[in-house]
């Protein structure tokens, strides 16, 4: 992956440093705006990254100790380390070999009296099937949060994944669509759930420093909980709104490319070649395709470790798939049951460079060398 960036983002940046508003302001509070409207949520809090975002999400129904809240291990670690933060223990489910991502029957496999959440994964810009979540969880009291750090411009059933979610967030560091350096949002559509996370935010304060300065008179604030400092930059944001408004275009070219991916490399998907499965859209919606993966068959006697080295040789960065919390040593100890699924996607996957400028070219050796990794005869290339 590498951002796409330019002047406008530079100059965008320039103007909020002389603009003499550097930290939370005005800039950030338009961000929040734009972002809102394009993801057709109601609200959006601009925080300073998704791992917050997801703190703040907990924190908001009141996750604590002696709480289960039910993560996939196949995530990027922050998901599951969001429970800890609350002192609730994060609960593995396993996913669904076809979207890598929780359903609801690998949920309901694993819910007790103590699920007070599910955090369930957009991953690598995949929609999860949260309405089938939704049905299941509803009814036991159980909130789903959407971990949409990947998902910016992935569509669920004809609207904007995170649309209509209860709490969904999101992320702009540079390995995600669009990036403002680090940062994060909250989106809702419930306003309470806003205001107080407006709250959380900014150390628990009643009225924001912006409020503060636009208000004129002498406003003194007070603190009304212990909260966090997880705010963004007006510098962040001012890059922010110009990324933003390259979304579409971004979303576009990464399916062209992945549509590319998808026909040059059709012969090693077939099941007489190499049998390789690549991501595609589930039938519930669109992949923004903020990761290209392709999943090494069961019956292979190719290393996916192997793969990887015989490409980075040959000058081709890519990248192991998707990573298992519970594998990492940040996790050992921790209980869990049976992730099969979990355990052969992180082990088979491979990503394949995706980025805004890759040229059809490189696609080309991309796609040469990945057929020569795998051992595939000239011939029947
Ligand atoms: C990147 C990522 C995060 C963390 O995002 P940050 O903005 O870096 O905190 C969380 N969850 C998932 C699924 C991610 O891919």
């Amino acid at each position: 992956m590498k951002p796409w960036l330019g002047a406008e983002e530079a100059e965008a940046a320039a103007a909020a440093v002389l603009s003499g508003w550097v930290a939370q302001g005005p800039k950030v509070a338009a961000f929040e705006d734009a972002f809102a409207r394009r993801v057709a949520a109601l609200h959006a809090v601009a925080v300073s990254s998704c791992t917050t975002a997801l703190h703040v999400a907990l924190h908001l129904l009141d996750v604590r100790p002696g709480d289960e809240v039910v993560v996939p291990s196949l995530s990027f670690i922050a998901t599951a380390n969001a429970v800890r933060y609350c002192g609730a223990t994060p609960v593995f489910a396993d996913v669904e070999v076809e979207t890598g991502n929780l359903s609801a029957a690998t949920v309901e496999a694993v819910l007790t009296e103590r699920t007070r959440a599910v955090i369930v994964v957009h991953q690598a810009g995949v929609p999860a099937d949260v309405d089938a979540l939704r049905a299941l969880c509803g009814p036991r009291g159980v909130t789903v949060v959407e971990d949409a750090a990947c998902a910016a411009g992935s569509t669920y059933r004809g609207v904007p994944v995170g649309a209509d979610a209860e709490l969904a967030a999101w992320s702009f560091h540079p390995r995600k669509l669009i990036t403002t350096g680090e940062g994060g949002m909250l989106t809702t559509n419930r306003e309470q759930w806003a205001v107080r996370g407006r709250r959380l935010r900014e150390h628990g304060m009643s009225v924001s420093a912006a409020e503060r300065h636009s208000g004129g008179g002498a406003v003194v604030e007070s603190y009304l909980e212990t909260a966090f400092n997880y705010r963004m930059t007006d510098i962040q944001a001012a890059v922010g709104l110009v990324q933003l408004s390259k979304l579409d275009a971004i979303v576009r070219r990464r399916r062209e490319l992945a549509a590319r991916y998808h026909e040059l490399l059709a012969t090693v998907f077939e099941t007489d070649g190499p049998g390789l499965r690549p991501v595609r859209d589930p039938e519930h919606g669109t992949t923004n395709y903020q990761s290209y993966w392709v999943m090494l068959p069961e019956d292979t006697s190719l290393e996916r470790n192997d793969v990887l080295a015989r490409l980075a040789e040959r000058g081709v960065s890519a990248r192991r798939g998707i990573m298992a919390a519970h594998l990492e040593p940040a996790y050992a100890g921790h209980p869990h049951g049976d992730l099969p699924v979990t355990e052969s996607f992180t082990k088979r996957s491979l990503i394949l460079p995706l980025y805004h400028d890759l040229t059809t070219a490189e696609q080309d050796t991309v796609v040469e060398e990945l057929k020569a990794a795998l051992h595939v005869p000239l011939a029947a290339r």
